[in-house]
């Protein structure tokens, strides 16, 4: 296969990668992909020349954002025969409208710029995850991701207006309308929402905007079980007048990793098994730290709280939110480990988390275990890291396997979803072929050849 003699520009690429380079290693700093070359870029009109060069010389194509997805699929597979396709350079924000209360970004645009941009009008994006340093709208989308807010504004999913496509021909789809009503047929862009690069290359978003909380109130609170951490989650959704906008599970273990972290400690004196990140806002004239307070008064009377603190001003919130944080960042020092990203019904919550650490108590009594999740919504991480002196190698694999068989069993019992919003990539292709009836591969099968029947966006990703 020739992929010398080109008629693309060669300032879009990158011939020799660095291995160590992120486009090579993911935000984990695993390294993986031997891609042909890797193409940065810098407009639609250079994406077509790039995905008609592709088609011509039988390469396929790996979209990238910010490296930061769990499961790697934005990784050109390691026998070559893959052209890795930024999106970095296509960064701008090409318009907001305050009125219409969205804004229209080309996909690499970095989600925290994003935020930043919108801000400054007064105005909020509300998607917001730990990699938002990173992460990219066009990955944002390619993954459905969900984050912290999804309880009150929704995933990726319910944030997009409408889309601009490069297809696997070449052609381009140019969906950005900005309707927050359109019912003419079929919705094409919730195809590409969760498609994990699989159907086209995303360049640019039409996204929802909302006005900027002028109060937000977050506060730290110690539980005595899961189960009372889902009893006070329905309260708060019921005394806080719809304004959750965060409920975040963190178990004791999890704040201990989080210490090992500079500056992070646990802002409670009383130890309790779990911790809840609760957050509330409101734009406008509410008097929302009133309602916070009548709501932790009821939590306190019914018992379901054992200690808490509220944060008194945006230090003492940004530090709360920093254990959080800190319990994702400091695991990827401990070697290879078992990331899960589940959900049940809100409902099958605590019985979930209940049967998962016992289980795992007894099948793997040597590991570590951490829990922690968008609890409001469903969502758990169960990591599972095993003893530091375990070598890297086949006996811990099959460790993190058994652990995982363990989550997963439960996880399927109570109605749940093995990945509530990482998406598949290729680390839990097999889980979920596994899992899919006959009937929806039929599907999906159906939409992949019909979009890009030579197979040529992100082979190997989500399924065979
Ligand atoms: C610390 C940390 C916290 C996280 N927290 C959350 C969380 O709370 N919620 C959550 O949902 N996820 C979370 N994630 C996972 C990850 O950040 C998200 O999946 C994110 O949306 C990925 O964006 P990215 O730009 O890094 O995409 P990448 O990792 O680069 O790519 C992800 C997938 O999207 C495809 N893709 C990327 N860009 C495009 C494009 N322009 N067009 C078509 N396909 C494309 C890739 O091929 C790949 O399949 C977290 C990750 C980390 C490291």
């Amino acid at each position: 296969m020739d992929t010398t003699e080109t008629t693309l520009d060669e300032t879009i690429l990158i011939r020799d990668v660095d291995r160590g380079s992120h486009y090579i290693r993911d935000w984990t700093g695993e390294a993986d992909g031997n891609p042909s070359f890797v193409a940065r870029p810098r407009s639609v009109a250079e994406v077509v020349d790039l995905v008609r060069y592709c088609a011509e010389k039988g390469l396929a194509i790996v979209p990238q954002g910010g490296h930061t997805g769990l499961v790697e699929g934005a990784s050109a597979r390691i026998e070559g025969g893959h052209v890795l396709v930024s999106l970095e350079r296509m960064n701008r924000i090409r318009a907001i409208d305050p009125l219409n209360f969205s804004v229209e970004v080309e996909a690499g645009c970095v989600l925290e710029v994003l935020h930043q941009a919108v801000e400054a009008e007064d105005l909020m994006f509300p998607l917001s995850l730990g990699a938002k340093g990173s992460c990219q709208v066009g990955g944002n989308v390619a993954t459905n991701a969900g984050g912290i807010n999804v309880l009150r504004y929704g995933m990726m999913r319910d944030l997009v207006l409408g889309l601009e496509v490069v297809l696997p021909d070449g052609r381009v789809w140019n969906g950005l309308k900005t309707l927050r009503k359109d019912n003419t047929g079929y919705d094409l862009k919730q195809l590409f929402l969760g498609s994990e690069g699989t159907l086209g290359i995303v360049t640019a978003a039409s996204l929802k905007l909302f006005p900027r909380p002028s109060s937000i109130e977050t506060m730290f609170l110690a539980v005595a079980s899961a189960s009372d951490a889902i009893r006070l989650f329905a309260a708060a959704r019921r005394h806080l007048a719809d304004l959750l906008s965060a409920f975040e599970l963190i178990s004791d273990r999890s704040v201990e990793l989080a210490r090992t972290m500079p500056d992070i400690s646990n802002p409670l004196g009383t130890g309790a098994p779990y911790y809840v990140l609760l957050e509330a806002s409101s734009s406008g004239p509410l008097d929302l730290e009133a309602l916070v307070g009548g709501f932790l008064e009821f939590a306190m009377e019914e018992e379901m709280v054992l200690d808490g603190v509220r944060a008194s001003s945006v230090t003492q919130a940004q530090r709360i939110w920093a254990i959080r944080e800190g319990v994702v960042e400091a695991q990827v020092k401990h070697g290879t480990y078992l990331r899960t990203d589940v959900s049940v019904p809100i409902s099958q919550v605590a019985a979930c988390i209940d049967e998962v650490e016992a289980a795992l108590a007894e099948t793997v009594a040597d590991g570590v275990v951490l829990t922690y999740g968008h609890i409001g919504d469903g969502n758990m991480h169960f990591v599972v890291m095993p003893p530091r002196d375990m070598p890297e190698g086949p006996d811990r694999r099959n460790w993190i396997k058994a652990s995982e068989a363990v989550i997963f069993e439960v996880v399927d019992r109570l109605g749940g979803s093995i990945s509530a919003e990482h998406g598949i990539g290729r680390a839990k292709r097999s889980a979920f072929e596994k899992r899919a009836s006959a009937t929806q591969m039929d599907l999906l099968r159906t939409l992949k050849s019909g979009i890009d029947p030579a197979n040529r966006m992100n082979p190997g990703a989500i399924f065979e």
